[in-house]
């Protein structure tokens, strides 16, 4: 199915229905399970990765801000495992959607630099927001039009280094542009890369979003990772009552999506408890989903 095609268009809806489709009918989607790396309270890298390949994790998803100076220590660690590097999370250095161009620049660049290592390690790509509450704003116009440009940038260089930009929307607590997944689709649409992808938080979803499911939808194709937490207090999967993935997991399926969901959350019990019984409530719910 073309999703929100018009049919005989022209313009943007006919480039809207070439950007986003759906598998029609479904294809396979595959549930593989990632943990943030600072989640695991195990210090060694081995060990670490040890833990996870046990409890049937397939990724991890470091932090980027050392990641260039990590390629080596990281490739020894990860050769012959079944764990690989899911996302790479954020850690560049800069505002892109700053008002002031040596800021830009500088996230550019430092994008550049965490993208040339995601992608000699085979990660799925650099987790990006845009900009935080805290950080110095600009108009919505402006800033959209800006960070349309300099992904089209970071798109031809992920092309090259075998990387991709994962565009993540936040809750307005924390973030006064791109809070929806289709906003952050919809602005890959307008980029219209390889390189220039998005991922969804159930988090930051929960506050945001009328459908997880929808949301989902919304990004198809676009859609390359997902962060996964508790729905109430970012806590561990299955540390609220009540915590159900269900819905989002259901279009997951529908768009037939096969990379990484990815635990980024806190506890308030022992993360190597945690870590197993979260892998087994998501088993569960991708099940019934
Ligand atoms: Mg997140």
């Amino acid at each position: 199915m073309k999703a929100a095609a018009a049919a005989g268009s022209t313009g943007l809806a006919a480039m809207r229905a070439e950007a986003l489709t759906i598998p029609d009918p479904p294809c396979d989607a595959v549930l593989k399970l990632s943990c943030q790396e600072g989640r695991i309270p195990i210090k060694d890298l081995n060990g670490k990765l040890d833990f996870l390949e046990k409890h049937g994790y397939t990724g991890m998803e470091p932090g980027g801000r050392d990641l260039p100076e990590r390629v080596t220590e990281l490739e020894k660690s990860l050769g012959g495992r079944t764990v690989k590097l899911s996302a790479i999370c954020a850690g560049f250095e800069g505002v892109i959607i700053s008002p002031d161009e040596a800021e830009r620049r500088k996230a550019v660049e430092s994008m550049k630099r965490i993208m040339t290592a995601a992608g000699a390690l085979g990660s799925t790509g650099l987790i990006i927001v845009p900009a935080f509450n805290n950080q110095p704003q600009l108009e919505h116009k402006e800033a959209r039009s800006m960070l349309v440009d300099l992904l089209g940038e970071l798109g031809e260089h992920g092309t090259r280094v075998n990387s991709r930009i994962l565009l993540e929307p936040l809750n307005r607590n924390e973030a006064y542009f791109l809070r929806l997944v289709a906003d952050a689709a919809a602005i890959c649409r307008d980029v219209n890369s390889p390189a220039i992808c998005c991922m969804g938080d159930f988090w930051h979803m929960t506050w945001e979003e009328t459908s997880d499911m929808g949301a989902f939808l919304s990004a198809g194709s676009y859609l390359h990772h997902v962060h996964i937490a508790s729905r109430k207090t970012r806590n561990m999967p299955g540390e609220d009552d009540g915590d159900d993935y269900t819905d989002g997991f259901r279009g997951l399926k529908i768009i037939g999506y096969h990379d990484y969901i990815s635990l980024e959350c806190g506890t308030k019990g022992d993360p190597l408890i945690l870590i197993p019984a979260a892998a087994a409530l998501i088993r569960r719910q991708w099940e019934m989903a």
